[in-house]
Parts: C-alpha cells; sequence; structure tokens
C-alpha cells in the first residue's frame, strides 16, 4: 500500500492538463433478485467535445508533450481510431499540430466518420496500405519538436491518466455513491486503461478485480503489452503484489473478439441492444464486445456481486466536429483507399 503522499513524486511527468470533467458519473443499470448489481462509470461523459476513454490518457501525454518542448505529436492507429481523433481534437485545443500514420480496418460509417471529423481538426493524415510500411511513414511524419504517443495512448505516461481514474472511483466509494466493485469489467485494447486501472484500484485500497475483455489482435502481443505496462506501473507506485497476485488483479478474456479487430459479433449486437434500453450507446469495434462480458458476468454471478461495467466511448455528439470535414467522395485518394476495404475481406491478424 502506498501512502497518498508518497504517490506523487513517482507521477511520470508533468502536472496534468485538465482536459476533462471530472468525477465521471456512476450509474446503477441493473439489479438481480439475488442482489447483484450492474454499475457503469460513465468514461462516455469524460468531455463534452470529445469524450471516451482516451482523454485522461492525454491529459499526460499533452501535459508531457508541452514539457519536453514539443508542439507536434506524431501517432498511429487504424482509420477510425479513436485514439487519433481525440488526439487531433484536445491537441488542437491546446496548439498542438497533430499527424497520423492510419492503416485500414473494416469499412463502417462510424470508422468513416472518425476520420472525417479528425480531418476537420487539421489532422496530418498518412494512410499506409500495410502494416509494414508504418515505420517508414512515422520517420516521415516527424519534424523538429515532435513527440511520438504510440497506439491508442499507451505508455507509462498516458497509463496514468487511469491510475487517477482508479483513485476517482476509491472516492466515489467512499462517498456512498456505488458499493465497492467486486469486478470491474473494461476493454482492452493498446492496454493502458486496463493496466492503469488494475494498479490504481490496488494503490487505492480496493478490492475490485479487473476484467480486461480483448478486441484487438494479437491476443499474445495485446496479452504481453497489457501484463507489462501493469507491472511497470505497479513498480511505479511501490505496490509490493507479486506476480500471481497481479494476475488475479488483471484477468484478460479473449472470447468475445471473435473474427477479429473491428470485426462486429453477434454476443456484441445483442448487447447493443440491451445497453441502448439502459441509455448506453456501444460500438461494434469496442465496447459491445466488453458489455456482452458483463452481461454475462452478472448472470453467472454468485448473490450480491457489484458489477462495475467502465464505459470508454466517447458520447460526445460529433457533429459539431463535422462541421467543414471533407466529403468521402473528396477524400485524397490515399484515404479512400484507406476506407474502401470491405467488410467481407479476412482480418487483418494485427494488434491496433
Ligand atoms: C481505445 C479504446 C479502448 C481501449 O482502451 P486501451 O487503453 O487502448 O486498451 C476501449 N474502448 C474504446 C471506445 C476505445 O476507443
Amino acid at each position: 500500500m502506498t501512502a497518498a503522499g508518497g504517490v506523487a513524486a513517482l507521477e511520470p511527468g508533468a502536472e496534468p492538463f485538465r482536459l476533462g470533467v471530472y468525477p465521471t458519473p456512476v450509474e446503477r443499470v441493473l439489479a438481480t433478485p439475488t442482489d447483484v448489481e450492474l454499475w457503469v462509470k460513465r468514461d462516455d461523459m469524460t468531455s463534452p467535445v470529445y469524450g471516451g476513454n482516451k482523454v485522461r490518457k492525454l491529459e499526460y501525454l499533452l501535459a508531457d508533450a508541452r514539457r519536453r518542448g514539443a508542439s507536434r505529436i506524431v501517432t498511429l492507429g487504424a482509420t477510425g481510431s479513436h485514439h487519433v481523433l481525440a488526439t487531433a481534437v484536445h491537441g488542437k485545443l491546446h496548439g498542438f499540430t497533430v499527424a497520423a500514420v492510419l492503416v485500414p480496418q473494416p469499412r463502417t460509417e462510424h470508422v468513416i466518420n472518425n476520420l472525417r471529423a479528425g480531418l476537420a481538426q487539421g489532422l496530418d493524415a498518412r494512410p499506409v496500405s500495410r502494416w509494414a510500411f508504418v515505420p517508414f511513414a512515422l520517420v516521415r511524419a516527424r519534424s523538429s519538436h515532435t513527440l511520438f504517443v504510440p497506439p491508442g495512448g499507451s505508455n507509462l505516461v498516458g497509463s496514468w491518466g487511469y491510475v487517477d481514474a482508479a483513485r476517482e472511483l476509491a472516492v466515489q466509494v467512499k462517498a456512498g455513491l456505488l458499493p465497492e466493485p467486486d469486478i470491474v469489467v473494461v476493454t482492452l485494447g493498446s492496454g493502458g486503461t486496463a493496466a492503469g486501472l488494475a494498479a490504481g484500484l490496488e494503490a487505492a485500497g480496493l478490492k475490485s478485480r479487473v476484467r480486461a475483455v480483448g478486441v484487438a489482435e494479437p491476443p499474445w502481443a495485446v496479452r504481453f503489452v497489457a501484463r507489462r505496462l501493469h507491472a511497470r506501473l505497479a513498480r511505479a507506485l511501490g505496490l509490493r503484489a507479486g506476480r500471481e497476485d497481479r494476475h488475479a488483479r488483471l484477468s484478460i478474456d479473449f472470447r468475445y473478439l471473435g473474427a477479429g479487430y473491428g470485426h462486429p459479433t453477434d454476443a456484441g449486437r445483442l448487447a447493443a441492444e440491451e445497453a441502448r434500453g439502459f441509455g448506453l450507446h456501444v460500438d461494434p469495434t469496442y465496447t459491445s464486445k466488453t458489455f456482452a462480458a458483463a452481461l454475462d458476468i452478472v448472470r453467472d454471478a454468485p448473490a450480491k456481486t457489484k458489477v462495475l461495467y467502465w464505459h470508454t466511448l466517447s458520447s460526445a455528439p460529433l457533429t459539431p466536429l463535422l462541421t467543414n470535414a471533407p466529403d468521402e467522395r473528396a477524400l485524397a485518394q490515399g484515404l479512400a483507399r484507406l476506407v474502401g476495404a470491405r467488410e467481407a475481406e479476412p482480418p487483418a491478424r494485427r494488434i491496433w
């Protein structure tokens, strides 16, 4: 256990920017006759401009960029990456130029609109047709005063945003706004969210375990990255738990992935319908798969189990960000090819 005062000195980088509005609400959406409860942590509402889980990471990443004297961020992601869009939106608001190397992903309207919204924020988009070309494109996108931010913003600096988020939850538990969760269910993509929560919950003295639902590929690499981040964060926080306890704190479940990253599943479609009934909007790539897992956990849980689903998808309306966005038909050729991939094509066996 780490004293709250002792943690601050270990935090990486600079004082974080405040991009969002905190604490995000917690809501109970379901209770069964056996007192199993499903709660939601509304990180969809981190920002009214563009919310979701990337905002908390960017508070540390942008502060780090400023501290290092960088004025340009270079990052990468899939075509409709929420991380790329969040970086374009919040980076621009804080005076950074943002470039991103983009790789193809299955085409949906959501993906195309995310790309268009990013371009409307001045995103310098660098499309590549395959992952093998990414390193070359990254080098070309660099200029002076550039900070490279990894996929999903999931390095040690960015993940600190979710150590903070766990502390925020602990305060809400103490205030009696929700019961202490037995299990926190969250999406696992690039790993920073789940790893930050797992380390942060332990540091905050909560018993809650994290069930991370894998939606990116390949699973072995996603698992490796998440576990390594968790171990590094635990060390930085001075946590004593050994490897086995760490694995118990953060369990990883790939049973909801389906055909691959960005490919919808039937379980996800059903879960999305249920979510709608609770006033939640979930997406096919990330959160519908996780919500399906959360519903299964609730169904199979012993009496009195408290389940918290951590909602990571922005619920801010995209329309204001699409003002002056290029029409899909007006996309430059490289970008048009990026979103030209058909849904029926086999999934790329890659991570992000
Ligand atoms: C990026 C993202 C995730 C995954 O978070 P990681 O920290 O990359 O694991 C989950 N949900 C949504 C909606 C996201 O955009």
